[in-house]
């Protein structure tokens, strides 16, 4: 454990950065400024009803707004575009010989890391939040788009743009349900903010990351967490319901990289159900089909993301994509410990496996479950090797359901990188 990371240099100064540095790719169609002819027709739409992306739609919030008119070229799910994107955002896109960046995308360094103080009550140790803080109090922005919950509902997600440290503490731990983050895109023209944190997955992010330049901001940092298997409320009640033994009282689960979920009930206890023994039969359909279609698990266009599963159990990753993300870890690296990523096991016989088990639907008897997670919880993937084993797993699976449900898609839809990937397995057709 150590207090700063081999390699974690310092950034430019915060002040020099500007997104106007970043090398430039065409905006979609027509598009210069928020003054410009298509952004004022935009602006003259009203918020909608209507989800062009149909059945694939993620709810990203998007469409609830008068950028809904440029959702041809912005919606993940009508128009996959990561390399244009990845090179506005990063300066350059993926290296498909380098097996690290096909997984983790464009990234200068990850490390696991962990907050010597956890935030009582966040998803993990809170580096989200932490970060989200200290750019406030800084004064590096004006706002930070993030979710807090319903009155009513604890996972009914309610997207917020936070002005205070209390408001983005308000927002801490997962909604693990689709959430309309971009519902806010137009109170943050109307508000007249001009540096932006927002805080979202990775479909929600690829639509930001399209409308950029409509925004009218000065600076606008993106802290991304990785996202798969989500669900939209009611989804999320099968889910409890089959898995917990007290579906009302859970208060935060997480899929962790012992092979477990892990509940945490309203009493502070603890449960945790193998991965292998989740009644796969009930829970095949649950998942929204834009998640059944995603390949942006890692959240590729966030300056920095902060998940968990590259990390050893119990500890935060974190990947660093560029300056600006750089930057962002600067303003935390006191209050956390790091240690380096590392990578042990082969993942590949056990990501095989696992392709026609889940096509099939099989569920185990509890007690074969538990012995399995024991196996594999001492032999099996850590590391980066656990990240690249549940990245396999989603997207053979991913490719699977895109092909049987929307070939007309799979050309467009599949980016390069993901194609490497799934390249390395046999596929039942
Ligand atoms: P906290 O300080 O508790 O902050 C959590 C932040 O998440 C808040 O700022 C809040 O605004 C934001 N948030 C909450 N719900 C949503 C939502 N539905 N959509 C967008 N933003 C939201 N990490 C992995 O490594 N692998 C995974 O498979 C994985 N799946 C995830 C799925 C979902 C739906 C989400 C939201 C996150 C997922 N993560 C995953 C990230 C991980 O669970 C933690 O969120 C991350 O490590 C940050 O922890 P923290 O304690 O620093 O966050
Ligand atoms: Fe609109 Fe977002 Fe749904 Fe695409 S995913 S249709 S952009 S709300």
């Amino acid at each position: 454990m150590m207090n700063s990371l081999h390699g974690f240099m310092p950034s430019l100064p915060l002040t020099t950065m500007n997104c106007s540095n970043e090398p430039e790719i065409s905006p979609p169609t027509g598009v210069v400024s928020t003054g410009s002819p298509r952004h004022k027709k935009a602006r003259a739409l009203k918020s909608s009803s209507r989800r062009p992306a149909k059945a694939l739609c993620s709810e990203c919030g998007l469409c609830d707004t008068y950028y809904i008119h440029y959702v041809k070229d912005a919606c993940a799910f009508l128009n996959q575009q990561f390399v244009p994107l990845e090179t506005k955002s990063h300066g350059r896109t993926r290296d498909l010989n380098n097996w690290d960046d096909v997984y983790f995308g464009v990234h200068q360094e990850m490390m696991a890391a962990r907050k010597h103080h956890p935030i009582p009550g966040a998803q993990w140790t809170g580096i989200v939040s932490s970060i989200a803080i200290a750019m406030l109090n800084q004064n590096l922005v004006e706002g930070v788009v993030c979710v807090q919950n319903t009155k009513e509902d604890r996972f009914q997600p309610r997207p917020i743009i936070a002005r205070t440290a209390d408001e983005v503490l308000a927002a801490r731990v997962n909604k693990p349900t689709l959430s309309p983050n971009l519902s806010v895109l137009e109170e943050i023209e109307q508000s007249g903010l001009k540096r932006l944190l927002v805080i979202g997955v990775g479909c929600q992010i690829q639509a930001l990351r399209a409308v950029e330049d409509q925004l009218g901001l000065e600076q606008l940092y993106i802290l991304g967490t990785p996202c798969v298997d989500n669900v939209t409320r009611a989804g999320l009640q099968t889910f409890l319901d089959t898995t917990s033994r007290s579906p009302q009282t859970v208060v935060h689960y997480e899929f962790m990289q012992d092979f477990k979920v892990h509940f945490k009930h309203e009493d502070g206890s603890e449960e945790t159900v193998p991965f292998f023994g989740l009644k796969t039969n009930q829970l095949k359909d649950i998942f929204a089909p834009s998640c059944m279609t995603c390949f942006d698990y890692v959240n590729g266009l966030a300056d920095l993301v902060v998940g968990y599963m590259g990390a050893p159990f119990g500890w935060q990753w974190m990947v660093v994509r560029n300056d600006r993300g750089r930057s962002m870890v600067e303003l935390v690296k006191d209050e956390l410990d790091f240690q380096p990523v590392t990578s042990q096991g082969d993942r590949h016989g056990a990501v095989q496996q696992s392709i026609p088990a889940y096509d099939q639907g099989v569920t185990l008897p509890m007690w074969v479950a538990r012995l399995i997670g024991i196996v594999i919880e001492k032999i099996g993937p850590k590391g980066l090797e656990y990240a690249r084993f549940s990245i396999d797993s989603h997207f053979t699976r991913n490719f699977l359901y895109t092909q049987r449900h929307y070939p007309e898609k799979l050309a467009q839809h599949i980016p390069a990188f993901a194609q490497r990937i799934i390249q390395q397995y046999q596929l039942p057709h």
